[in-house]
């Protein structure tokens, strides 16, 4: 793995290049290569070229940052000042926010160059992006594989070389799962280290934006720029620095394995991870076996509770403030109910309907009250295996990337796909998805290191060990904006 933050930003300081012709290469080649895997679904090279020239200005006054003049992509579902921000749903079809999300306006500021917004499963409900009105996003590795979801035009745009980096949501491993299918780097951070204003939410106790990179250096120099204290998400909070440089220091760390984690992931992704790990003991760590029964039933603990918190947050998606309004009605309510029924795609309104379901009267008790409580036994079972351990190490998926239309984006086996994820987010933790061989088709696998909460800077260091080691290679595609 490299740093292509890195490398670009020497170039632009050293003046070989300028932020406009890095951002006219990266244009020119999103629209050669964007129509096969459709990565993107809005440009933005307008506001590119402004973002560049910006850049430029920035850097010839001696002001840049890392990330000053790097072009990059932003999930459709982080909100854009006056540019299309649609969440992959016809129901925000030609919806323009009036402001930019926290994240885009520290990146903004800083001299980043946002070249368009890429394809996502609707509402980010989904793990192979298949839910998008737009179509799925194809697999650079492999074009007829999903690239998994939700955040999956960003996993291709990044593996494609048509953005250097780009930033996705992770509600139950929507950054971790799509970086592993498509053989990159994605981090999710802790609950409330980075402001989730102008994310639309889907499950606001478990959505976070989160770095998708093609190292690890790179993930922590973005983590770095966009965390943060924000007084307009009551939720963030101050979190201690990704501590770039990294080090990789490995050694004397605690590595918990928990069996929990590796219950029926088949034996190719096993060993890769077992590799992966022998290579962390050579170096000086030390394995910890962890117990966490409560693993088993993190999965519908989340689908409850991520469903509940949905059906809430979507009830503001009425044909009135925002995007798609049906016709041919004669009242308000037919207004409504025809603008949900024609806005919304079959997998979010299951969800609304689950969600409402369960939180209606009746059945509060017996689902979303059992599951928030139940959401603290896996809580508190991370923290004392956290007791005895500095990080553990996981699969972040079960499976490597499926075959197009294999599921449909709606199969038991794509739900099954989160197993290895959604604890994480139940329990607000730091995780990073990193690349760790191949299967025998050739498909990346990936493997996730989770920390304690707020430990976000010792999970990207023990990540690092693995790329300046060179045990882990992003996945390498022909074409795209090699610098
Ligand atoms: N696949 C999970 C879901 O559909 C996670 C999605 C996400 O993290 N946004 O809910």
């Amino acid at each position: 793995m490299k740093s292509v933050i890195s490398s670009l930003s020497q170039k632009l300081r050293s003046g070989e290049i300028t932020s406009r012709q890095l951002t006219e290469k990266y244009i020119a080649e999103v629209r050669a290569q964007n129509p096969a895997i459709n990565a993107y679904v809005h440009y933005t090279f307008e506001e590119a070229m402004k973002n560049a020239e910006y850049a430029d200005g920035l850097i010839a006054e001696g002001k840049g940052t890392p990330l000053t003049g790097i072009p990059l992509t932003l999930k459709d579902n982080i909100a854009t000042d006056g540019l299309l921000t649609t969440c992959c749903s016809k129901i925000l079809s030609g919806f323009k926010p009036y402001y930019d999300a926290t994240v885009w306006s520290k990146l903004k500021a800083q001299g980043a160059v946002l070249l368009g917004k890429t394809n996502m499963d609707e509402f980010a409900m989904g793990s192979t992006s298949e839910s998008s009105c737009y179509g799925a996003p194809l697999n650079p590795v492999d074009k007829t594989r999903v690239t998994g979801g939700s955040s999956g035009g960003v996993a291709a745009a990044v593996c494609a070389d048509i953005a250097a980096y780009g930033l996705g949501s992770d509600t139950g491993g929507s950054i971790r799962q799509p970086a592993s299918f498509c053989g990159i780097v994605g981090f999710k951070p802790s609950y409330g280290a980075v402001s989730r204003y102008g994310l639309i939410a889907y499950g606001s106790s478990l959505d976070q934006i989160g770095p998708m990179t093609k190292s690890v250096t790179d993930a922590a120099i973005v983590y770095d720029a966009i965390r943060g204290v924000d007084r307009a998400d009551g939720t963030s909070c101050s979190t201690p620095a990704g501590k770039t440089p990294l080090k990789g220091d490995v050694k004397g760390l605690k590595i918990g394995v928990a069996d929990g984690y590796f219950d029926g992931i088949p034996a190719e992704i096993r060993n890769a991870i077992e590799d992966m790990l022998a290579a962390y003991v050579r170096a000086g760590a030390e394995i910890v076996r962890v117990s966490m029964p409560a693993l088993k039933i993190a999965l519908p603990v989340y689908y409850i509770i991520a469903c509940a918190e949905a059906s809430s947050n979507l009830g503001r998606y009425d044909g009135i403030r925002y995007g798609y309004r049906a016709s041919g009605y004669t009242g308000v309510d037919e207004m409504i109910t025809k603008t949900r029924t024609e806005g919304f795609g079959k997998e979010v309104k299951k969800r609304i309907m689950l969600g409402t379901y369960v939180l209606s009267s009746g059945y509060f008790d017996a689902y979303y009250k059992k599951a928030c409580l139940i959401r603290k036994t896996v809580e508190a079972q991370l923290s004392e295996a956290f007791k005895k351990c500095d990080v553990l190490f996981a699969p972040t998926a079960p499976v490597t990337a499926f075959a197009v239309g294999y599921s449909g984006g709606n199969s038991v086996e794509t739900y099954l796909s989160d197993v290895c994820t959604v604890p994480v987010n139940i329990a607000g933790l730091p995780a990073i998805s990193i690349p760790c061989g191949s299967d025998k088709n050739g498909l990346p696998i990936g493997m996730q290191i989770i920390g304690k909460k707020f430990d976000d800077a010792r999970v990207l260091d023990t990540a690092y060990f693995a790329e300046i080691n060179n045990l882990s290679q992003t996945a390498e595609v022909e074409g795209g904006v090699k610098l």
